[in-house]
């Protein structure tokens, strides 16, 4: 960690943990961050407050208590909304500061890190800053001087006045290349890598959208390995968590770059499909059922675990006359399908009816 950071969190933690809550954060950070945004929650929209000496000292230009932006919503893509509102709602819930360590793409190609904090400041306020981890370059070198805040590249003219904000955010959030470690925090699950059941669901809703906008086909695949509890009882824990391992890279090896895998539960998966119709999902729910038979697992005295997984399908089609379509409704009715599956003997495929 920088060790500017460090020593400013030192004193966030001296002076406001003992306490339970937070006084006025601000006229600690602004004195020292590189600039500190506040956030209002105004209705859909927030209402950024710009806070910082140290920015005004570096670049001549005080913009302490001004509002600078007031961004809407659908400026942020919205499958990178979800990093921003895991941000927030950790801050808001747990009122402790998040910390993190965001390398992004800037102009000309270059890669910086940069730490955020995003600091609770009590009735749904938030303080965010952003601190280069490198030297921000000089002012000379540079035409246009790019910043994040709030994970959004502010382009200041040669006068030094915010040029450009929101704007920009989409071409920021496209150029990006290193995941945060937060995102994948926020989206992932410990154990296998695959989407959690949050994100997966976020992930195919957005599918979903995209399909009923462009008037193509999707579909959901609900996935139960068979009698999962018996690997567990009889060979331990340890080798159940390698069986999911050994489960998510099988499933891996039968799905399409672009389908979705998401652990929902225990050993209980989900698949979205994009472009993908009834026959198409069918195909793919059987090579995946026919990629997990095929598993040998190895075991400690030299015998290898095989198991099988059950599979629930539901299509959804432009013109099969399904109205209301939504990942919840789809999710039951690939689940009602995945348990006559189960019923009819497991290790199978069903079709929703
Ligand atoms: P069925 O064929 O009907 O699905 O039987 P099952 O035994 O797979 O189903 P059940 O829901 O009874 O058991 C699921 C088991 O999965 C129980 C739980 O202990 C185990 N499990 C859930 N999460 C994990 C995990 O992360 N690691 C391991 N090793 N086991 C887990
Ligand atoms: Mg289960
Ligand atoms: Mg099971």
């Amino acid at each position: 960690m920088d060790s500017r950071l460090a020593a400013l969190f030192a004193i966030w933690r001296k002076a406001f943990l003992p306490l339970g809550r937070i006084d006025d954060p601000l006229s600690v950070f602004a004195g020292h961050a590189g600039h500190l945004l506040v956030i209002d929650p105004e209705g859909e929209r927030h209402r950024y407050s710009h806070y910082g000496q140290a920015f005004a000292r570096a670049f001549g230009t005080d913009l302490t208590g001004q509002i600078i932006d007031l961004v809407p919503t659908e400026i942020l893509p919205v499958d990178r909304r979800g990093i921003l509102d895991f941000e927030y709602t950790f801050a808001r819930s747990a009122k402790r500061p998040l910390w993190r360590a965001h390398t992004g793409q800037f102009a000309d190609d270059k890669t910086q890190t940069w730490q955020r904090l995003v600091l609770p400041l009590g009735q749904d306020r938030l303080a965010v800053g952003a601190y280069p981890a490198q030297l921000v370059p000089e002012r000379q070198e540079e035409k246009l001087l790019r910043l994040v805040i709030e994970r959004m590249p502010v382009v200041l003219d040669d006068d030094l006045r915010i040029q450009d904000l929101a704007l920009s955010l989409a071409a920021f959030c496209d150029t990006q290349q290193q995941m945060a470690e937060l995102e994948v925090l926020a989206s992932s699950d410990s154990l296998t890598g695959v989407a959690n059941q949050r994100h997966f669901l976020h992930l195919a809703g957005l599918e979903l959208d995209h399909a009923l906008r462009m008037e193509r086909a999707f579909s959901l695949l609900a996935l139960d390995i068979d009698h999962f509890k018996r690997i567990n009882d009889g060979y331990g824990h340890a080798t159940g968590d390698a069986a999911l391992k050994a489960f998510v890279a099988a499933c891996k090896t039968a799905l399409r770059e672009y389908d979705i895998l998401g652990r929902l539960g225990g050993e209980e998966f989900g698949v979205a499909l994009p472009n993908t119709g009834v026959e198409g999902a069918m195909v793919i729910a059987e090579r995946l059922r026919q990629h997990v038979q095929d598993i040998r697992l190895p075991l400690p005295k030299g015998e290898a675990l095989a198991f099988t997984v059950s599979v629930g399908v539901c299509a959804f089609q432009l013109g099969g006359g399904q109205k209301d379509v939504d990942i919840p409704s789809m999710m039951e009715k690939a689940d009602a399908a995945l348990y006559r599956s189960k019923s009819q003997g497991r290790n199978r495929v069903t079709l929703a009816e």
